[in-house]
């Protein structure tokens, strides 16, 4: 899987798993040029299927609760990790 690019160096240091630790308050350092990283607020927007599917899987369906959480995760790591891109910190 290609490595993620550094906002600061340009270079693909970061990979998918690390980017998945970010939050707009937790940061990396960039190992080639110490820059940090981290993710635009808007990443939070990203949960709002998986907050959903929790809502709807107890409220309204609680029979499908475990399949619906699961979809839910799935269209949040999708989101984030296609439209939720590292900036600089
Ligand atoms: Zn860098």
């Amino acid at each position: 899987m290609d490595k993620l690019k550094c906002p600061h160096c340009e270079r693909r240091v970061f990979s998918t798993k690390q980017k998945l630790k970010l939050s707009p308050v937790f940061r990396l350092k960039c190992p080639e040029c110490k820059g940090l990283v981290s993710v635009p607020y808007t990443s939070i927007l990203a949960g709002i299927p998986f907050i959903l599917s929790l809502y709807y899987g107890s409220i309204v369906s609680p029979e499908l609760w475990g399949i619906q959480i699961i979809v839910g995760v799935v269209i949040w790591f999708y989101i984030y990790n296609n439209h939720v891109h590292l900036i600089k910190a």
